[in-house]
């Protein structure tokens, strides 16, 4: 089935080079020593991608890291396991439909899961401010215990450190997580191919206005609940409803939002990705609320959400898998990856225009997570 969409030729005719699809080896950049961090680094956006492109990838290049996927695919004997590490630093650490210690087990859980792998283990390490109530602590660790066996993982090793009073902020949480790839699957962000249909798997937006509103920012309660879940067994049924082969793309929009996480396909596969922003659900809270503040619900953070990029043939069989599951209910077909423009996000609008989805390029709503 031929897809066609009106492209504006301007758009159409973009070179890559204007959209940072870089060719050739990255080389270690001199140290600059007037570059500071500032919070923009943190927002999973242009500028983190910018920072660990240009340090981190410089420093530690080699094939898995520069695969710029959301947990590496490593083979340890005859077993191909995907592996993934998550920092949490949420503020608050409670927000109406989680906690730090959900949102660190399911961080690690559904980035080890968007390579097409069981989660199986996870470690889980703590750095404590000194003064922080134990009864909090409890709260945090049960919450993990819960949602771990939800998701059917295990946290297997850890590690405490306590720093001194305000030199830190209550509890941070770092999980590294493990997982076995299904035989056969090959899940990465490079393989977007033209016709493949996009799915999202439900509303998004809701995670970062929920921690938003626990900040007491809103000056008032909308209801709305931040989406944190495990993904696994949503990505197990899809996985299984169709060949292999067919799921080429699995990504969670976190930080950064639904478009961000788009756009980081499109630059990965070198191809175009044209959404319709009527197929995007999006809560009538979150809507009202994102308009209230001039925020755009396709850059806020979701933490229970995937796009799926399968190919077409089969996006009805991944679509109704999901709907069988509880996070994949209002699962939607969003989109399609085309050719052109390579690295570009296109946006179909509810005024029937058509707009360039860029990647988020500030910061909007720092420690979402
Ligand atoms: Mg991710």
């Amino acid at each position: 089935m031929q897809h066609t969409f009106d492209i504006p030729t301007s758009i159409n005719n973009m070179k890559p080079e204007t959209i940072g699809l870089e060719e050739g080896p990255i080389c270690p950049l001199p140290f600059t020593h007037n570059e500071v961090i500032v919070m923009g680094h943190g927002s999973g956006g242009k500028m983190s991608h910018d920072l660990i492109k240009k340090y981190f990838y410089s420093y530690f290049e080699n094939e898995l890291l520069l695969a710029g996927n959301d947990a590496a695919v490593i083979n340890i004997g005859n077993a191909t396991l995907a592996f993934s590490t998550d920092s949490h630093v949420v503020k608050p650490l409670f927000f109406p439909g989680g906690d730090i210690g959900r949102l660190a087990v399911c961080g690690t859980v559904n980035d080890v899961s968007m390579m097409g792998a069981v989660p199986l283990y996870l470690s889980a390490g703590f750095i404590l401010e000194e003064g922080f109530e134990i009864i909090t602590l409890s709260k945090i660790l049960e919450s993990m215990r819960t949602v771990a066996e939800e998701a059917g993982i295990q946290i297997v090793t850890g590690d405490t450190k306590v720093v001194q009073k305000n030199q830190a902020d209550g509890i941070y949480i770092n999980t590294t997580g493990v997982g076995l790839l299904y035989p056969g699957s090959n899940i990465t962000g490079s393989r977007a191919q033209p016709g493949d249909a996009v799915i999202l798997s439900g509303s998004i937006g809701e995670h970062g206005l929920a921690v938003l509103e626990a900040r007491g920012e809103l000056g008032f309660s909308s209801g709305i609940q931040s989406d944190v879940a495990p993904l696994n067994r949503l990505v197990r049924a899809l996985i299984d409803a169709v060949p292999k082969d067919a799921v080429h793309v699995l990504r969670d929009p976190t930080r950064g939002g639904l478009a961000t996480s788009l756009n980081e396909i499109a630059q990965q596969s070198r191809m175009g990705i044209i959404i319709d922003e009527n197929k995007v659900t999006i809560q009538p809270a979150v809507r009202s609320v994102c308009e209230l503040l001039g925020f755009d619900p396709m850059y806020v953070a979701n933490e229970g959400k995937l796009i799926c990029i399968v190919e077409e043939e089969f996006a009805h069989k991944a679509l109704m898998a999901m709907h069988n599951t509880r996070y994949g209910e209002n699962a939607a077909i969003i989109g399609y990856v085309t050719n052109q423009p390579q690295g570009r996000v296109l946006m179909t609008t509810t005024m029937g225009s058509t707009r360039i989805l860029d990647m988020l390029s500030g910061e909007m709503l720092p420690r979402i997570c």
